[in-house]
C-alpha cells in the first residue's frame, strides 16, 4: 500500500508539465454522459490553471467477461497516449516471467482460487512504478477493480476520473463468449459467432461479424474448456453481484459513465468517442487521405 501511495503522490506532482489529453473544446458539449460525468471528466483537464497541461487520464474500465473491455481500452490507451494496465496481462507476465509473487500465484491459479486484493494490488503497484520509470502518466486500468474494497484502496490513494462500465444486451454477449477460439498452434484468437439480433423495446437491430481466422489456423482451432453456455452464465451472474457494488461506488460520486455497445467496433468506436467527448485524429487523417 505504502508504495502505491507514493506512486501515486509523485504522479500527481509530476503531473502540471505533462501534456492534457486530447479532447474537443469543451466539455460542456458531453450530452452522453450525466453533468456528474462531466465534473468527472473535467478533473483530467488542466490542474494548475494553464491552458493545453495537465496530467493525462486515469480511468478505469468496467465490463463483464467477454464485453470487449480489453480492446477498448487498448485503443483508448493508444489514443490518449497513456498504458493500458489490464490486470490478466499481469498477473500472466508474472508467471511467465518468474517473478518474485510467481510460485504463490500458480499455486492460487491451480487451484482455481481468486487472486487476493494484496497480490493484485503489489503486482498494479509494480506496473505504475514500471510506468513512472519509463515516464509514462496517467492509465487506463482493465480489470481492476474487481471489488468494493479495491475501489476502496484505489480512491484512498488517487483520483479516479472516470470509470467506463461497458455493457453488451446479454444474447449478444453469451453467443459471444460460445464463439470464442483459440488457434492451438499460434495462440491466435477468433470468434466464429456471427450475432445478429432483431431489434426490440426501440433497440436498433444488433450485428457483429465473426472473427474468422486465417486459412492456416482454421484446422487448429479450439475452445476454452469454461466456454461452456453453462459456465459462461454462472460467470456472468458472479460478476454482475461483484460488480454491482463496485458501479455503485462510481455512481455515487458521480464517476460511472454507463456506456451500451451498440455493435462491433465499427458502430462502437466512434460512439464511445463521442461519449467521452474525444476526437480520433488518426480515424480523420486517414478517412482524409
Ligand atoms: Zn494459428
Amino acid at each position: 500500500m505504502a508504495v502505491l501511495n507514493r506512486l501515486f503522490f509523485r504522479c500527481t506532482r509530476a503531473a502540471a508539465s505533462t501534456p492534457a489529453f486530447c479532447t474537443k473544446s469543451s466539455l460542456n458539449d458531453l450530452h452522453t454522459a450525466p453533468s456528474s460525468a462531466t465534473a468527472a471528466l473535467s478533473s483530467a483537464l488542466p490542474i494548475d490553471g494553464s491552458k493545453g497541461k495537465g496530467r493525462n487520464v486515469q480511468w478505469v474500465f468496467l465490463g463483464c467477461p467477454g464485453v470487449g473491455k480489453g480492446t477498448y481500452a487498448a485503443r483508448l490507451s493508444n489514443l490518449l497516449g497513456v498504458p493500458h494496465i489490464a490486470t490478466g496481462d499481469l498477473v500472466r507476465h508474472e508467471l511467465s516471467s518468474h517473478g518474485p509473487l510467481s510460485s504463490q500465484l500458480s499455486e492460487i491459479v491451480n487451484q482455481g482460487k481468486l487472486i487476493s486484493d494484496e497480490i493484485i494490488i503489489d503486482l498494479l503497484s509494480k506496473r505504475l512504478e514500471d510506468a513512472r520509470a519509463k515516464g509514462e502518466t496517467g492509465f487506463i486500468l482493465d480489470g481492476f477493480p474487481r471489488t468494493l474494497r479495491q475501489a476502496e484502496i484505489l480512491e484512498g490513494v488517487t483520483d479516479i476520473d472516470l470509470a467506463i462500465n461497458l455493457k453488451l444486451r446479454e444474447e449478444a454477449l453469451i453467443a459471444k463468449c460460445l464463439g470464442r477460439r483459440l488457434c492451438s498452434e499460434c495462440g491466435g484468437n477468433y470468434n466464429v459467432a456471427c450475432i445478429d439480433i432483431e431489434g426490440e423495446d426501440g433497440n436498433p437491430r444488433m450485428y457483429m461479424p465473426p472473427l474468422l481466422p486465417p486459412p492456416q489456423c482454421e484446422s487448429k482451432l479450439i475452445t476454452r474448456s469454461d466456454d461452456t453456455e453453462e459456465v459462461v452464465k454462472k460467470r456472468l451472474q458472479v460478476y454482475n453481484e461483484m460488480s454491482q457494488p463496485v458501479e455503485e461506488f462510481y455512481r455515487s460520486r458521480g464517476k460511472l459513465l454507463e456506456f451500451d455497445l451498440p455493435g462491433g467496433i465499427p458502430e462502437s468506436w466512434p460512439k464511445l468517442l463521442q461519449a467521452l467527448n474525444l476526437d480520433d485524429h488518426e480515424d480523420k487523417k486517414t478517412a482524409a487521405a
